[in-house]
């Protein structure tokens, strides 16, 4: 979850999509070439892979992290939006959807910004630091296994440098977080997260209400 902004209708979403969003060739093809996959829900919206070019551009980003890359879509979006000297690196467990994204992202000309890790994102994050030449990042994107999410932002705080953003997909989970009833794991993974976020003084919050809700966290200087 999700291809587009959850509660807004239709007419609205297709108005904005008309209006506003800059969808470039590399993106709209992979968007195409998703569409028909099992999983293709998953995929960030348009108008949120644009929010993240944007933020790419505001925070000056020179190195970016993504946790959980899919076919690729946000990863082309952030990967775009850096400098010709950008590093993103970008996990992903699945070797299938590496290769995917690794052909979009070749296709786009990105494969020299884009570092694909494949493998299980805590181990990748865990041995990051040790690596030679290793430099924070300015920006680190969330969006892979929720019941790990909690993992993921504390290893964010430390590899993300201080006034650098931590930006976690699905924080409003369709709604389900405001659906006491659902009790599943992933949900209640994503309703104690926003209520730690909400209250951590190491950060700096926005939730916003875009794709399928993306929870800003400013790492405090
Ligand atoms: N950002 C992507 C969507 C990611 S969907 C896009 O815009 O298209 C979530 C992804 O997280 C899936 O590809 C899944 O394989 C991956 N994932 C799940 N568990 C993971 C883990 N432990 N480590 C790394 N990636 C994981
Ligand atoms: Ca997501």
């Amino acid at each position: 979850m999700s291809t587009h902004t959850i509660q807004l209708p239709p007419e609205v979403q297709d108005y904005l999509l008309r209006t506003t969003v800059r969808e470039s060739a590399a993106l709209a093809q992979v968007r195409k070439a998703t569409a028909g996959l099992p999983g293709a829900r998953m995929q960030t919206s348009p108008e949120q892979a644009q929010l993240l070019g944007l933020l790419v551009e505001l925070l000056g980003v020179h190195r970016a992290l993504e946790i959980g890359v899919y076919t690729g879509y946000s990863a082309v979006a952030v990967a775009e939006a850096l400098p010709a000297d950008g590093r993103l690196v970008a996990c992903e467990l699945d070797q299938e959807y590496a290769r995917v994204a690794g052909d979009h992202l070749a296709h786009a000309g990105l494969s020299e910004r884009v570092d694909l890790r494949v493998g299980p994102a805590l181990d990748t994050l865990a041995a990051l630091p040790s690596e030679s030449g290793f430099v924070a990042f300015d920006l680190a994107y969330i969006d892979a296994d929720k019941t790990n999410y909690d993992a993921y932002y504390e290893r964010c705080l430390e590899l993300v440098r201080p006034g650098g953003l931590i930006a976690l997909d699905n924080m409003l989970w369709g709604g389900s977080v405001a659906e006491p009833s659902d009790q599943q794991d992933s949900t209640q993974a994503i309703r104690a997260l926003n209520q730690k976020v909400g209250a951590d003084e190491r950060v700096t919050v926005s939730l916003v209400p875009i794709g399928d809700g993306l929870l800003l966290a400013r790492r405090r200087k």
